[in-house]
């Protein structure tokens, strides 16, 4: 089998109202946008793949076309060891090979976490927050996620007064696990920037969280280049220290492992590993005790290729993006259907990554 050609589509779809995402700092986001990609096939057997994007995204099927065109998509290794050097003319590499998968999946007639020896037992999912809101707000939120089923939220944090919003939902639902993420890892600095914390704020942070009990993690709350920041403040923490969701591909992984810097490796398939690295990368993490959670807020395309690493690699929680007007029903535009979870998710069934392109919503090679 060879690859014939790669199609680019720019898919957007407005959202029913403004979206305050707590990592463009200052944005109001009133779109899902995401760069989807067609990797197509002598054998008539074509795989997709999707990156986030903004403000109409940028154009690079063509450059693309020369790295892929005349391989052979069950190569993974092969192609990207040609791939990773993607990022320098362009963008990062990582999210392309999803497709790799998806077309090895359909030729084999088996969903990918299957391929990859995982199985499809129930993940537990925890319903993941973008926006820092009031606390009345908040706990309206959480009630509706828990009469759904789910026994864990994620909350944001800019700011250490943003702490009042988490202790206000710890004392309406005492038992709820809540993650708390402060988003200091990386932002999109288009209009505002992140305010950032010295190691001694973030302990500060952290001791608060850990005062208000049940914090499952804290995450990013330094640059994510800082290892040893994240090193002292995981050793000066009680509550657990979470990272790598946007890093710069593996190796920054490997970093963040050798120095013992995270308790929680978050890795995002389509931004950071693939979906071989992922596994790889997953194996090292648990040999050292480093629990394995993958970010998972793209779309749905990059959704259902981090739920087969989950499945793959058994990881303990799935997040679950929701925070209206970022619904599943809002990231899931790009395919057939929507993702739903109830407290748990399992991995989409067909074969390879088991997603069908939503056709009407594509506006056309790019
Ligand atoms: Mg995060």
């Amino acid at each position: 089998m060879q690859i014939t050609g790669v199609t680019q589509h720019h898919v957007s779809q407005p959202l029913e109202d403004s979206f305050g995402p707590n990592w463009i700092p200052g944005y109001p986001q009133g779109s899902h946008e995401a760069e989807v990609f067609e990797i197509e096939t002598d054998a008539g057997i074509t795989g997709v793949t999707a990156s986030p994007s903004f403000a109409g995204g940028l154009d690079y099927a063509t450059p693309l076309s020369l790295f892929l065109q005349g391989e052979d998509p069950h190569d993974v290794e092969g192609i990207m060891r040609k791939l990773e050097t993607v990022d320098l003319i362009g963008p990062r590499p990582w999210h392309l090979e999803l497709a790799l998968w998806d077309i090895v999946g359909k030729d084999a007639g088996k969903p990918v976490y299957e391929l990859l020896g995982g199985s499809d037992d129930p993940i537990r999912a925890y319903a993941s927050t973008g926006e820092v809101q009031p606390a009345d707000e908040r706990i309206e939120y959480v009630q509706e996620r828990v009469d759904e089923g789910f026994e864990a939220v994620k909350l944001r944090i800019a700011e250490r007064s943003d702490l009042d919003v988490v202790r206000a939902v710890r004392e309406a639902f005492p038992d709820l696990t809540l993650m708390v993420d402060a988003n200091k890892g990386w932002a999109v600095r288009v209009m505002e920037e992140e305010t950032q914390w010295s190691v001694a704020e973030a302990e500060a942070v952290a001791r608060e969280l850990a005062d208000i009990g049940g914090i499952e993690w804290f995450e990013e709350p330094l640059p994510r280049h800082d290892y040893a920041g994240y090193a002292r403040l995981r050793d000066a923490a009680e509550v657990p220290i979470a990272g790598g969701e946007f890093n710069g591909g593996p190796q920054e992984l490997y970093e963040f492992l050798g120095r013992d810097a995270v308790d929680v490796l978050q890795p995002d398939a389509a931004l950071v590993t693939g979906i071989k690295r992922a596994v790889e990368v997953a194996g090292a993490a648990r040999n050292q005790g480093v629990r394995f959670v993958p970010h998972t807020w793209t779309n749905a395309i990059g959704f259902a290729a981090n739920l087969h690493v989950m499945a793959a690699v058994g990881a303990d929680w799935c997040e679950f993006p929701h925070d209206p007007p970022w619904t599943p029903e809002a990231w899931s535009a790009p395919i057939h259907g929507e993702f739903a979870a109830d407290g748990t998710v399992t991995p989409p069934q067909g074969p390879g990554l088991g997603v069908e392109l939503n056709r009407d919503l594509l506006e056309g090679d790019r």
